[in-house]
């Protein structure tokens, strides 16, 4: 049976491009240098899936960045403001993802947003009035060709029209529909150029058919594909979905004239009956069966009895990821710390190519049940993991609805905090880390390592943190925090620390462009056996009379930054979580930290995609586990919670129940619509909207600040706003940091004289 890989991640196995592009940042390269960098590193990709046997293998998965950005390049969408930077073509590429801010010029980055239900973070598209498409596959057919000189044929993928549109923001008085159809016609194009260049097969990527449809977006899809499709062309195309089922649209899909239909078969639930309810109308199925974003072994039996199941339907099937490799690490080879139990259950990225090709293998063969490889992957699925903790299924059992309610009410609290607090108007605060300078992640890395001794790894983090608390005083903010310099990252700091999780020494997923993660895997139940945090908090605590506010990270991210366990429910494995938590908010409140920060940055990501499935499948636990954490604290006791997006206009009732006393979150690169939503709602907590974009090195000035807030006290009582930076700073310079904080000070101080004249 033929494989197939709906894309391959690019980062590097050791993050080679990041390192290169930052390289290219610090003028350490040149664009030569590093385009031919990301040569090498898509041939070795494109050669590790032709030796694993892979039989449709993409090309155009590769990007410097994102590919949302690559297909703006594509269509020819670049907003004039980069246009007018005259730049390069890799430099305005590259203004467009960070922004600029050199020669007197000042402009900044696009919009970033999670993509689909995943951590990656995609770049946001602007349509302006007056971009007219115009296309540009030099990329697209350059990475074809390469392919084939190294005797590899590939098919080369989009990103296809109307999840563009979906994802893009509309500006101006363009015309949506009238947008759509320019798309159309691009993508015509497209494809005939892909004809013209002899490409057999495109691989176009439409993830938001997974959402729920309307009539009018799937009426919008059926007329474009008719249209792109209705060329009498050569190159096939097969249409690929993933993240979810094409419930919705399946039967019209049947209808249109793809060759072949991606799948996903791990999280699209519906998928497999609609296929055995309707048929494929003799298109191939590209069965999406072996989970791209999760890093367990594949189930062979469960995997091969769909792949039985379907053949009785007499459907021509390639056996591919559910969805791109993207989302999991490159290999488990070199993973050395980990135990043979352990390794003998992990599947990365090289290990499903191998998996793929078994399984291929395996499908053909009738009397694959009593083959070696298929009994033994059988008796490692179904031998005990070791990953049961009695204790921690006690505690959960004796959960009431008791705890997960916080006394006394929100209203009385803030009463009482006030006067215990005694904070400004806009009180100004930062969401947790500092900039992580060389230093910082050397001592961190050496002390890992055993090159550094426990108490100079702990003396060099004390010394950052007097700095960091001296300057944050100098500064002039009202609510101080440690700076994080002991996290490498806000999950894996804490799964570190808790009992259940296992960690890798190279298991890096992207992110957004150049950041990577190391996210932990839960293997077994999770408790938490002594304090985490509690020393740096109290050392910090212990040099300023000023609020410190003490960092946690709180279950639902906790979780949704993880490889999740596949043998407990969700729920179950947060609940766990959440338990641990809720021990070190009580250790730090019994230890005088009366502001405590647990971070929810991930909460909004995992929500369904499908709106049916927000309450049930997410919410109903998600937002209880929160709870968990901090009802048991007292009145006086603060507690603030941090969020990565302003996205949750839909679910600003549950963010309210979360019950916490303050919450920041991102706001600057929207448009600032939460605020309405904020306010329509009876909005109760108090609120930090970020007041600046910190994932670009660019220095807002106080001008900016003071308007922005100015805006934000239309709609946010003044009694409730905070001032702060749109998330952690741990990605920026010093400099930078010290500038833009200064001026965030300021402009809250301005703002208190203007409204307290
Ligand atoms: N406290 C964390 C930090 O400042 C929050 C990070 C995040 O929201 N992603 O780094
Ligand atoms: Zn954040």
């Amino acid at each position: 049976m033929n494989t197939s890989v709906v894309g391959f991640p690019r980062i590097g196995e050791n993050r080679e491009l990041k390192f290169s592009i930052e390289k290219y940042f610090r003028g350490e390269i040149d664009s030569k240098e590093l385009k031919k960098s990301a040569e090498t590193l898509r041939k070795r990709h494109l050669e590790v899936q032709k030796n694993a046997g892979i039989n449709y293998i993409s090309t155009n998965d590769f990007s410097y960045y994102d590919l949302m950005l690559d297909t703006i390049v594509m269509l020819g969408l670049v907003p004039t403001r980069y246009k007018e930077l005259n730049l390069s073509d890799i430099d305005t590429y590259f203004a467009m993802a960070r922004g600029y801010q050199k020669d007197g010029k000042d402009v900044h980055a696009l919009a970033m947003k999670k993509w689909f239900n995943t951590n990656y973070h995609y770049v946001v598209p602007e349509i302006e009035d007056a971009l007219k498409l115009e296309i540009n596959l030099d990329k697209l057919i350059r990475e074809y060709h390469e392919a084939l000189s190294y005797g590899i044929e590939t098919k080369p993928v989009i990103i296809g029209p109307f999840t563009f549109h979906k994802l893009a923001r509309i500006k101006g008085n363009r015309d949506s529909k009238e947008f759509l159809a320019s798309l159309v016609k691009a993508y015509s194009n497209i494809l005939k150029e892909c004809d013209n260049e002899g490409i057999s097969l495109i691989q176009i990527d439409e993830p938001a058919l997974v959402f729920d449809l309307t009539d009018e977006e799937k009426q919008d899809f059926i007329k474009s594909y008719k249209e792109i499709l209705g060329q009498d062309l050569n190159t096939k195309v097969l249409l690929q979905t993933y993240f979810g089922d094409v419930r919705d649209i399946y039967n019209e899909l049947l209808e249109l004239d793809f060759w072949g239909l991606g799948l996903d078969l791990v999280e699209g639930k519906e998928n497999l009956n609609l296929i055995e309810k309707n048929g494929l109308n003799r298109k191939v199925l590209f069965a999406g069966l072996v989970n791209g974003k999760n890093v367990w072994k594949n189930d062979f039996s469960k995997t091969l009895g769909i792949v039985d199941r379907l053949k009785e339907k007499d459907i021509e099937i390639v056996l591919q990821t559910s969805c791109s490799l993207l989302h999991v690490p490159y290999t488990t080879k070199g993973e050395d710390k980990l135990s043979e139990q352990y390794l003998s259950h992990l599947s990365f990225a090289y290990e499903k190519l191998d998996e793929l090709r078994i399984l291929g293998d395996l499908a053909d063969n009738k009397d694959y049940r009593t083959t070696d490889i298929f009994i033994n992957n059988q008796n490692l699925l179904n031998s005990d993991r070791n990953s049961f903790n009695q204790d921690v299924k006690d505690r959960l059992d004796k959960i009431t609805d008791k705890d997960f309610v916080r006394t006394p009410a929100r209203n009385e609290r803030s009463k009482i905090q006030r006067k215990a607090f005694n904070l400004p108007h806009f009180p100004t605060t930062t969401i947790g880390s500092f900039p992580q300078t060389k230093e910082v992640k050397e001592n961190r890395s050496l002390y890992k390592k055993g090159e550094k001794s426990k108490e100079d790894y702990i003396a060099f983090n004390k010394e950052k943190i007097k700095a960091c608390v001296e300057w944050q005083e100098e500064v002039g903010l009202d609510v101080l925090v440690h700076g994080e310099y002991e996290r490498n990252d806000m999950v894996e700091y804490f799964g570190e620390a808790l009992n259940g999780f296992i960690f890798t020494k190279k298991a890096w997923v992207q992110s957004y462009g150049i950041r990577c993660v190391k996210p932990p895997i839960i293997w077994g139940d999770v408790y938490r056996t002594k304090p985490i945090t509690l020393d740096w908090i109290l050392y910090a605590k212990s040099l300023t009379n000023k609020p410190m506010k003490g960092m946690l990270t709180g279950p639902v991210t906790i979780l949704n930054w993880s490889f999740p366990r596949e043998d407990i429910s969700i729920k179950e494995s947060i609940y766990q979580i959440a338990l641990a938590i809720r021990d070190e908010v009580l250790d730090l409140e019994a230890n005088g930290v009366n502001i405590i920060q647990i971070d929810e940055a991930a909460l909004r990501e995992k929500l369904p995609l499908r709106k049916t499935d927000w309450h049930s499948e997410y919410l109903s636990f998600a937002i209880p586990a929160f709870r968990l954490t901090h009802s048991g604290v007292k009145p006086e006791t603060q507690i603030h919670t941090h969020m990565c997006y302003s996205e949750f206009t839909d679910i600003i009732k549950e963010i309210d129940d979360m019950d916490a006393d303050v919450i920041t979150f991102e706001a600057s690169k929207s448009d600032l619509l939460i605020l309405d939503s904020l306010k329509d709602n009876d909005f109760e907590t108090e609120v930090g909207p970020g007041v600046y974009d910190i994932h670009s090195p660019r220095v807002p000035s106080v001008e900016e600040i003071e308007k922005a807030l100015k805006i934000m006290l239309t709609k946010v009582d003044k009694d409730k706003l905070w001032v702060n930076p749109d998330c952690g700073l741990k990605t920026r310079g010093i400099k930078e940091t010290k500038e833009s904080l200064t001026n965030l000070v300021q402009a809250a101080k301005n703002l208190r004289n203007v409204v307290y004249l």
